[in-house]
């Protein structure tokens, strides 16, 4: 199935002809091709999207709010359908893309599409002045929104939303690893009614499409979550035209486990929050700490529990890890097993690729504990971002929170404990913008979201989104 890019509220192929093979991770065939968009195409885009601005920014907040919600219900609608191509296009288990991807990214619809209209601006009176300040908040104009493959329509739709929500026309470009979801989210678009031109998608490479979005001098904004090599590339560029930033990063996450937690709870979850979505969500904990005192019960629990997971066609009701996402990504993982052997790492469980009968060429790996002998090593240190997991003891909070501190990502902690004062220390000094206590991945959309230190910069979620994509404008009046 050939894809096309959605502008003006139109399909188009891309204006060179040019065409990229779009993988099914399950079989590794290819089922499709993608349009590799070059400047001209982004130029397109941002034509559509600029002309579109002066009506969209002035629609009343009752209008737009309608027609996200609107997008929101036809997603709900289509969900069946969604969940498959999401399935087909990333690797990931039917079951999940139902359960989770495409619910949330019609909750972002919904969410931002009720958030605009409690959306408010400050007023200062200056007393004794005689003088009255009210802030304006305005749309930036045309904004840019790139998102990453993990979790494909999610992510897409969590910047789109609060993007256009605010008043925005965009240009957005999905991962070229998967860009079914966001193709068809352009038919549900124009199903529900969104004017021509406030949302443009344009599919290609980062390097030549993504590069012509974050360098395009008339788009002030840019949403961006992926890589952290990549988000240091994006802000190199785009420092210099002052646009205004916004990267989601990185992850090294650690999932810290003290004696006295509950035990069964932390364990089903910390299964989950090891290799839900074959590892491949930026908040997974993909170094467990734990307590000494339990340690070895735990190692055999978990590793036992890992076991039972079973690895299968993405397709089928009794799987729980699917394919990861491409052939490079899968190489990349068994790298890092290799590595964890290199540096003295015991593999538990797993390390091993998996045949899958009928689906031979599928990319396919065992979900892999590794117990390491200390902190430093690269597996610790460094993303992997597939179902790979390494466990160690520690014996002190101190000790514990230092190793946590360590790395160069601050994306999320998890802790396992029913210690108050210890929770209350340890999620102030934990570096990390987001800290879940006996839980993991609950999410309210109305918080803050985001990362310090390599990990990110700025906050989504909630009003933080809105005030992104617009402008404060304070006006000062003398009575
Ligand atoms: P990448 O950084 O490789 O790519 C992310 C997006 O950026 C893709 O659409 C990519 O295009 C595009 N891109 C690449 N180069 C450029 C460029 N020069 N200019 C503009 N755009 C560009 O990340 P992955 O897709 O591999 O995603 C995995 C990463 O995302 C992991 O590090 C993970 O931790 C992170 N992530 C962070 C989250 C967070 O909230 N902090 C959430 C989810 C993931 P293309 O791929 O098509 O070439």
């Amino acid at each position: 199935m050939n894809i096309q890019n959605y502008i003006n509220g139109n399909f188009h192929n891309p204006t060179n002809d040019d065409w990229i093979d779009n993988y099914n991770p399950s079989n590794g065939e290819v089922y499709g091709q993608i349009p590799n968009s070059t400047k001209e195409d982004v130029e397109n885009a941002y034509i559509a999207a600029k002309s579109a601005f002066p009506s969209w920014s002035q629609t009343t907040l009752e209008e737009r709010s309608r027609i996200l919600i609107k997008i929101s219900e036809l997603l709900e609608e289509n969900l069946q359908r969604f969940a498959e191509a999401e399935s087909k296009d990333n690797g990931k288990p039917i079951s999940l893309a139902k359960a989770v991807d495409i619910p949330r990214a019609a909750s972002n619809f919904r969410f931002f599409g009720n958030a605009i209209t409690q959306f408010a601006s400050e007023s200062h009176e200056s007393i004794g002045l005689q003088a009255i300040n009210y802030t304006l908040r305005q749309p930036i104009g045309v904004v840019g929104c790139i998102s990453p493959w993990n979790l494909p329509l999610y992510l897409f739709t969590w910047k789109i939303a609060p993007a256009i929500a605010a008043g925005n026309c965009v240009v957005a470009k999905p991962s070229e690893v998967t860009p079914m979801t966001a193709y068809l989210l352009g038919e549900i678009c124009n199903e529900a009614g969104l004017p021509k031109g406030v949302l443009n998608i344009v599919h290609g490479l980062g390097t030549t499409t993504g590069q012509a979005i974050i360098e395009h001098q008339d788009i002030k904004a840019i949403s961006f979550t992926g890589g952290t090599a990549t988000g240091a590339h994006i802000a190199k560029v785009a420092a210099p035209m002052f646009k205004k930033l916004s990267l989601e990063l990185g992850g090294k996450n650690p999932n810290i486990i003290f004696a006295d937690c509950d035990y069964e709870d932390m364990l089903s979850t910390t299964v989950r929050s090891s290799f839900a979505n074959q590892g491949q969500i930026c908040l997974c904990g993909s170094r467990i700490f734990v307590e000494a005192s339990i340690y070895e019960k735990f190692k055999k629990d978990f590793v036992e529990k890992v076991k039972q997971l079973k690895v299968g066609h993405p397709s089928k009701d009794d799987t729980n890890i699917g394919a990861l996402v491409s052939k490079p990504h899968l190489e990349k993982v068994k790298e890092y097993i290799a590595i964890a052997k290199d540096e003295h790492g015991s593999i538990l469980c797993g390390g091993n690729e998996v045949t899958i009968e009928g689906f031979e060429n599928g990319y396919y790996l065992e979900p892999t504990v590794i117990e390491v002998p200390n902190d430093d090593c690269r597996v610790n240190q460094e993303e992997i971002f597939g179902p790979v997991v390494t466990i160690m003891p520690f014996n002190s909070e101190d000790e514990v929170l230092q190793m946590a501190n360590k790395v160069k990502y601050g994306l999320s902690a998890t802790l396992w404990t029913n210690n108050l004062k210890r929770t209350m220390k340890m999620s102030n000094e934990l570096q990390a913008g987001i800290v879940w206590v006996n839980t993991w991945m609950m999410r309210d959309l109305r918080t803050p979201f985001g990362g310090v230190k390599a990990s990110g910069v700025g906050r989504e979620g909630g009003f933080e989104a809105l005030r992104f994509f617009t402008e404060a404008k304070n006006v000062c009046i003398k009575y």
